[in-house]
């Protein structure tokens, strides 16, 4: 008989939910991570006395009771509400698209005179009367040329290094738009920081789960991986479990410039995009913000920012977003339908499934899955 019900490649989100429900139910798992550290892209690293959000900013958010109830078990959420700003040449506006946002760009005061700015600026527009066919009619279409040119044209093309013109209309479809005074960046009901760090709500799911990092699972013994488990949950990119036999998938990745900076509050918000194109990156994170709030962000006299760079994946960088290209999403498919004749491994998680997933859709999957 083989030693762990479940070989688990990754202690991402996916992966330990997967193992902490296992274990719930009895089963044995084991959990390999290459990297040195266990939580996937929520890990969180101290500097300066700050949870820096390592691999990128991580606001949870769901409007799934159930997901909320659960990852409250494992540490409490404190009442962070993402309402990022954007600089564009030295000008602020309030995001997501909102009323204070079209009173910032046209000084309307009302939703009925907003809604006319948009209108007028739709009618104007050529791709009126047929279906948004990719991001920049989309975005047009949604909230008219002025916000389109100030707000997503530059930011997007440095976000995803392709014209607005070749990226899918759903891209910017993920943000919320709407005629009150409201910049709450997510539409659900429940959002938040685990209170003391991410790495606590892994700490959690993995508590007396056996786990190893710096452990790769294609240059370990566990490569051989039905020798010691009787299924394996594999949560690393999709191509490579197939040792890319059909051709590489391509991500989009990004590159974080981090420092401590010397004062107590660097630029007074969690996140600052900045939209134009002259400026390289696309947004800055100042990490304190996501879990201290009010007079308390003066106590620590220094802070830690990021600036995030896009760059175009090279082997050996960190995957982040699937590029849902004609291309990528074909290759994708042709894949995945490899994976189905696979039928003791589970492909789980947002690299194994090729598909941009936010953390709590994460982990309902894993929570309606039968063990
Ligand atoms: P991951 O966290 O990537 O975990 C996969 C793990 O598998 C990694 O630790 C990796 O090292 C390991 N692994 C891979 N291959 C191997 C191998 N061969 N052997 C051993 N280990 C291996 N979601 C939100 O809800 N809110 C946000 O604000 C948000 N911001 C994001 C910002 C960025 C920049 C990115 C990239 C994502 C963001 N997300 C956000 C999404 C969130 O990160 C994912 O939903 C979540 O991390 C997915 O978990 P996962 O376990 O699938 O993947
Ligand atoms: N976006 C934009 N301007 C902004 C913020 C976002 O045009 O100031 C667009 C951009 O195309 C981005 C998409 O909206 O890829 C989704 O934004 P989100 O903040 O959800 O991106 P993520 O969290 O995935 O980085």
């Amino acid at each position: 008989m083989v030693k762990y019900d479940y070989l688990i490649v990754g202690s991402g989100l996916f992966g330990a939910t997967f193992a902490y429900c296992a274990r719930q139910k009895g089963k044995r798992c084991l959990v390999i991570e290459r990297r040195s550290h266990l939580g996937g892209n929520v890990y969180c690293e101290n500097v300066a006395g700050i949870n820096v959000h390592k691999y990128g900013a991580h606001i949870f958010h769901t409007s799934n009771k159930k997901v909320w109830d659960f990852v409250n078990c494992f540490v409490e959420f404190n009442r962070y509400t993402n309402c990022p700003v954007a600089n564009y040449r030295g000008k602020m506006f309030n995001l997501p698209f909102n009323m204070n946002t079209f009173y910032q760009m046209w000084g309307v005061t009302t939703p009925a005179e907003a809604r006319q700015r948009i209108e007028a600026s739709r009618k104007a527009y050529d791709s009126v009367g047929h279906e948004p066919q990719n991001l920049e009619e989309q975005a047009i279409s949604l909230v008219g040329e002025d916000i389109y040119r100030t707000l997503i044209k530059d930011y997007t093309e440095k976000q995803w290094g392709r014209p607005c013109t070749e990226l899918p209309a759903f891209i910017i479809r993920r943000l919320p738009l709407r005629f009150v005074y409201d910049n709450n960046y997510f539409n659900d009901a429940y959002q938040g920081i685990p209170i003391g760090g991410y790495n606590k709500l892994i700490e959690g799911l993995l508590e007396g789960v056996e786990c190893l990092t710096e452990t790769d699972f294609f240059q370990s013994e566990y490569r051989d991986w039905r020798r010691y488990a009787r299924k394996l949950v594999y949560t690393g990119p999709l191509d490579e479990y197939f040792g890319y036999r059909l051709g590489r998938l391509d991500w989009r990745t990004v590159s974080f410039r981090t420092r401590v900076e010397p004062v107590a509050n660097f630029q007074g918000n969690a996140v600052v995009n900045y939209t134009s194109h002259e400026v390289p990156y696309t947004r800055v994170i100042e990490h304190k913000h996501f879990e201290t709030f009010g007079p308390a962000v003066e106590e620590n006299p220094q802070t830690v920012v990021s600036e995030e760079y896009p760059v175009e994946y090279q082997p050996g960088m960190e995957p982040y977003y699937p590029v849902n290209d004609v291309r990528n999403n074909a290759l994708a498919e042709d894949y995945r339908k490899l994976a189905e004749a696979e039928t003791d491994v589970i492909f789980g998680g947002r690299l194994a499934q090729y598909r941009y997933y936010d953390m709590a859709p994460i982990v309902e999957a894993v929570l309606d899955m039968s063990i």
